[in-house]
């Protein structure tokens, strides 16, 4: 059955780009008759608080969106991110990368156009590594797309999806060696995404045009944890006035704030273009 999500993190309060995405969604499932889910992708404790969260769902609600109970909230399965993490680690996929923001940044620096993370070296020696864990240096696991070749052979040819209707091959080089874990909690962004999309049966992921590059490691997640995968479908994204996306703090344009303002849900539909 048709299956799709929202999937906010409660680090701020929703704006206009976030109604415009929900209300996609949910008319999507609506036309085809299928499941509208939401999720809180809450797995980075240290950036959500619980008042962004209860503002999620009264925002959704004043919108008029209604979804399934119950909600899962990444951070009640920080367990399956961790064995899947350590699935990834006892296949030698994945590596601990010691790098701090300062080094990656002269990394970057020094290969502008480059993923921002495939220009980095991880080539420690067990010694190496031995020394830095020893003195209880913070740490992220990081995917090694070489690696991931050499063990998926031919498949790693094959690797593609659906987006917006086309078929597109992937480009794994375009995101590097991406984080899916680190030394405090033991996920990240993709490694949650792709786990809860598989388990709560997402058959559409529909979400903004600012994701587009993430299918193309999402997918190879999808196939080293033989999970299906879904269709993307990527939607326009709503800009200010400068052409700019919203950005969570910028107040002026939060849902709550226009709520406050008598602006309605109708108003703001329009706002989005819908
Ligand atoms: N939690 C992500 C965000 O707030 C959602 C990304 C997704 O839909 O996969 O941008």
């Amino acid at each position: 059955m048709f299956t799709t999500r929202f999937a906010p993190s409660p680090t701020g309060y929703l704006h206009l780009g976030h109604a415009f995405s929900a209300w996609t969604a949910f008319e999507a499932a609506q036309q085809a008759k299928g499941r509208f889910i939401l999720r809180i992708e809450d797995s980075d404790q240290t950036r959500c608080r619980p008042e962004f969260e209860a503002a999620i769902y009264e925002d959704l609600a004043w919108l008029g969106l209604s979804w399934e109970q119950p909600v899962r909230r990444q951070s009640e399965h920080m367990d399956e991110y961790q064995a899947a993490l350590s699935q990834l680690e006892s296949l030698g996929l994945i590596y601990r990368c010691f790098k701090t923001r300062k080094s990656l940044m002269a990394d970057i620096a020094a290969a502008p156009h480059g993923p921002v993370s495939a220009s980095v070296d991880h080539a420690l020696t067990v010694a190496q590594e031995a020394r830095l864990l020893a003195e209880n240096r913070p740490f992220a696991w990081r995917l090694s797309l070489s690696r991931c070749r050499q063990y998926l052979g031919a498949r790693w040819e094959d690797l593609g999806f659906l987006a917006n209707g086309n078929w597109v091959k992937a480009d794994l080089e375009r995101l590097g060696d991406v984080v899916l874990g680190r030394k405090e909690f033991p996920s990240s962004y993709h490694l949650a995404s792709v786990l809860d999309d598989a388990a709560q049966g997402i058959t559409h992921v529909i979400r903004g045009e600012d994701l587009a590059d993430v299918p193309h490691l999402h997918v190879l997640l999808q196939v080293l944890f033989d999970l299906p995968t879904p269709e993307y479908h990527h939607h326009r994204l709503i800009l200010d006035a400068d052409g700019k996306r919203y950005a969570k703090r910028n107040q002026a344009v939060t849902l709550r704030s226009m709520r406050e303002n008598g602006t309605s849900p109708n108003q703001i539909r329009a706002l989005v273009g819908l």
